[in-house]
């Protein structure tokens, strides 16, 4: 801009630069003695503990997953949340019975495996054919037809290593697309390398989607030593056959709900701060870490917040989130529901990565509440966490569908270290989780939330804001 141009634009200023969303200092006060509190506090841990122990395995869809939304309502209700309430969601029920793998030549052997979510069923008495091995979904997409059919296909990619850039991410892109790509090409049934980075034997299950119009076929992933040991079978040169017996799939449509808590905001109650967790879980471990403490979370940062002698501004909306696992039903149907009166979804985050000590905030915002989340950023820093202010930020998994429809977000980033280990398998238990490192995030959702509820403006949220996927 020349000066000119710049003298200009100073004397006429065309469009009033929009006030900025500030935090006042009473409000930081408060979010220091809510940090202190929330680091001496144990709600977090009895919702963990009560969840995981008195409901346990709670897989979407069935008799658990029902008592589960009983356990959390009464528990919403028993903690003194102003308005307790269920949003429907419907969604295709998918049942586990059973699963055994072995290899029937050239080295007969048992298999460690799980079925994904939406796999089918095998025939009965199982199904025998012979294995054909791909590095890639690529090198499946690559292949001919001839080299597929009737065949189990495996992917077989390298064990996940974060820190190698093997992440999560492209584990799950496998699982998600490989079989219904392998149905899509006549394959008999899928296997791949569970996507997780440890040695033990147990597998990590996680859902499969197949495309409209292509039949499910059995799917499953190995255990990584099995991944390992089937490798080293193939690499021998001889034609390797499986059997496995799968018994599980869709038995018809099936209709839970969000449970859905509010604590009041003093002065703008119609305005609310979102958070939470999902309810269900894998039905192999009990669902503690994934995500159990994500929802304990939440719970316990509003209900401290709640507990303060003056409320924020805003409320706190706390959702228990229907079935994320098999394809974030919960999150989607929130979304639409709400999706016209979004910008009263003040800013959003939400807690899907287990237990383990928060690193490291990121937010999308409005320029113009960048100054609001500095502040937020100066009030975790105490709790050792990051800022990095020019990334993105987008809640946890749940948030995703609502953050597409226009709701401002902020990322309360765990160390997921130990998450990816132990998350869609049998070992997702209570004993991992930390009680120190949750109350840590405890710390940070109560400073956090507290303080968006408190800001003077807002966050920019309305529909068809943040267009581009934060
Ligand atoms: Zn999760
Ligand atoms: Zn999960």
């Amino acid at each position: 801009m020349r000066l000119s141009t710049l003298a200009l634009a100073l004397a006429f200023p065309l469009v009033a630069a929009a006030a900025p969303t500030t935090i006042p200092d009473a409000a930081m006060k408060t979010a220091a003695e809510l940090r202190e509190r929330a680091l001496a506090d144990t709600l977090a841990w009895e919702i963990t503990e009560g969840l995981t122990t008195e409901v346990g395995p709670r897989l979407a869809g069935s008799e658990a997953d029902a008592r589960a939304r009983e356990w959390m309502i009464a528990r919403f209700k028993a903690l003194g949340f102003d308005k307790v309430w269920t949003e429907p969601v419907t969604y295709p029920k998918w049942v586990r019975r059973s699963e055994h793998a072995e290899i029937v030549s050239p080295f007969p052997q048992p298999l460690a495996l799980t079925a994904l979510g939406y796999s089918a069923a095998t025939p009965d008495g199982g199904l025998r054919a012979e294995v054909v091995a791909f590095e890639s979904l690529e090198a499946l997409q690559a292949a001919a037809r001839e080299a597929v059919e009737g065949r189990i296909v495996y992917i077989g990619t390298t064990r996940m290593d974060e820190k190698a850039g093997r992440g999560y991410g492209q584990g799950s892109q496998v699982r998600g697309r490989g079989p219904s790509l392998a149905s899509s090409k006549g394959a008999a049934a899928f296997l791949l390398r569970s996507v997780g980075p440890e040695d033990t034997r147990l597998p990590h299950t996680g859902v499969t989607r197949f495309e409209d119009g292509v039949a499910a076929i059995p799917a499953a992933a190995l255990s990584n030593p099995d991944a390992d040991q089937l490798e080293r079978i193939l690499k021998r040169g001889q034609p390797v056959v499986l059997r496995l017996a799968l018994d599980c799939g869709i038995e018809g449509e099936y209709t839970g709900a969000n449970v859905i808590a509010e604590m009041r905001g003093r002065s703008r109650p119609n305005e609310y701060y979102l958070t939470g967790g999902h309810l269900d879980s894998w039905d192999l471990g009990t669902g503690a870490v994934d995500d159990a403490a994500g929802i304990a979370i939440a719970t316990a940062a509003a209900h401290l917040i709640a507990q303060l002698p003056k409320r924020p501004a805003r409320s706190i909306r706390v959702v228990a989130f229907a079935n994320e696992e098999a394809g974030l039903y919960g999150g989607r149907e929130y979304a639409e529901k709400h999706r016209k009166e979004i910008a009263r979804a003040i800013l959003g985050s939400e807690s899907d990565a287990g237990s383990d000590r928060i690193v490291k905030l990121t937010a999308t915002v409005k320029p113009e509440a960048r100054g609001a989340i500095d502040r937020i950023a100066e009030a975790l820093a105490p709790l050792g966490i990051e800022y990095d202010r020019n990334a993105p930020g987008a809640g946890g998994s749940d948030l995703s569908a609502v953050h597409a429809v226009g709701m401002a977000g902020l990322s309360l980033h765990q160390d997921t270290t130990r998450y990816f280990a132990w998350h869609h398998t049998a070992n997702d238990t209570l004993d991992k989780v930390d009680l120190e490192q949750l109350r840590q995030n405890v710390a940070a959702y109560a400073v956090a939330m507290y303080l968006a509820a408190e800001a003077k403006g807002d966050f920019g949220s309305k529909p068809g804001a943040f267009a581009r996927k934060p």
